[in-house]
């Protein structure tokens, strides 16, 4: 399956949150951190192996919550949350 790269941005007030790479064309969903480009704060918490020691996404500007931790390294994105940008 082809992969592309997407950035990941607050839809309430726009900032940056991340870069994926995001294989196949439909919704993102559920996030794998495996698959996180930037920024360095989430790539930190690949290690975290514990589910309840994952802080939730959340936007660093406004505190909009886009995200939930989940299992295995990853999180269930919240819809509407974020807006998503194809990245060049
Ligand atoms: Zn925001």
């Amino acid at each position: 399956m082809a992969s592309q790269t997407i950035d990941i941005l607050c839809s309430q007030c726009g900032a940056f949150m991340l870069r994926y790479q995001k294989k196949g064309s439909g919704q993102l969903i559920k996030l794998y951190l495996d698959r996180v480009v930037e920024p360095d704060s989430l790539l930190r918490l690949k290690t975290v192996s514990n589910k309840s020691d994952l802080p939730a996404l959340t936007c660093t500007d406004c505190g909009n919550r886009i995200g939930l931790p989940h299992e295995g390294g990853t999180y269930r994105m919240i819809k509407g949350s974020f807006r998503r940008k194809g990245v060049k």
